[in-house]
């Protein structure tokens, strides 16, 4: 059985000391090794942004794709190839403002990919730009005097497109991490997993210590119910998007796949074609 390790290429991440995409790295590495997977049965899909380096840090099937087109290219990998567990990653920037219809769509087509977004409020690969995440009131190079556009609610967003998986994790939350990312790749169908993942270089405002003091684990709100759509929905409007946790699971709702004649026979091949 493969470990942690067994998914480290060697090479090595070029982010900034201190970005919380490490913690994220690891995490995923952690988190498949637990959940059984090998290498060769993993494909990891990426979009553009630091972020997008991630298909290249891990030792398995890897697709370095376009802004905002990781979903697409792994929505397409998991059909062509029921056994491979599929993994999406990007950032805000990536998957809220060029991506977001692909987002939405993923979404509500319920497809069994887990979509790992990092998520700093901000571009960092391009040097610290607003982006769709960005407070009111954010100042970069590109809204000198303050973002006058509100934020996307993202979760609130994903709620209302029928997501049946819904979580945010937090980079100094390793364990935590860990176990939402293990349990959105158990998920039978799209899992959305929202990370809070600082951007140590451009964004001085959402820090480490700005977000340790502001995120409430679910877990320690009374009657929280993962279960319950509404509880989930109330909350997070309550909470200003704030929360850690898993925030929301149906078990119920078939899958795309589950849905899909002919994909329980075997996966196309190139003989297929002929
Ligand atoms: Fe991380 Fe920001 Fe550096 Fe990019 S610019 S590697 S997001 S700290
Ligand atoms: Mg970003």
């Amino acid at each position: 059985m493969a470990g942690q390790q067994d998914f480290d290429n060697n090479v090595k991440p070029n982010w900034c000391p201190g970005c919380g995409d490490y913690a994220v790295l690891n995490s995923l590495r952690r988190a498949v090794a637990n959940v059984g997977i090998e290498p060769h049965n993993l494909a990891v899909v990426s979009g553009i942004g630091c972020s997008g380096r991630f298909s290249g840090y891990m030792y398995a099937y890897g697709f370095h794709s376009i802004h905002g087109r990781s979903l697409p290219v792994a929505q397409g990998i998991k059909l062509a190839n029921r056994d491979l567990t599929v993994v999406a990653c990007g950032g805000d920037g990536d998957g809220y403002a060029i991506g977001i219809g692909h987002t939405i769509h993923a979404i509500r087509r319920n497809l069994d990919i887990t979509y790992i977004v990092m998520d700093n409020h901000i571009y960092g690969l391009t040097k610290g730009q607003t982006s769709p995440r960005s407070d009111l009131g954010f100042k970069t190079k590109t809204s000198p005097t303050g973002s006058i556009e509100t934020p996307v609610s993202v979760i609130a967003m994903a709620l209302a497109a029928g997501a049946t998986f819904v979580a945010q994790g937090y980079s100094r939350d390793l364990d935590e991490l860990t176990a939402l990312i293990e349990q959105g790749i158990q998920h039978n169908g799209f899992s959305l997993i929202n990370i809070f993942s600082p951007c140590v270089t451009f964004n001085k405002v959402n820090t480490y210590e700005w977000f340790s003091d502001q995120l409430i684990g679910v877990k320690s709100i009374e009657g929280y119910d993962s279960g319950s759509r509404a509880i989930a929905m109330e909350n997070i409007i309550a909470h200003d998007g704030l929360l850690t946790g898993l925030l929301y699971q149906d078990k119920s709702k078939a899958s795309y796949q589950d849905l899909l004649h002919g994909y329980d026979k075997k996966p196309l091949s190139h003989t297929d074609l002929k």
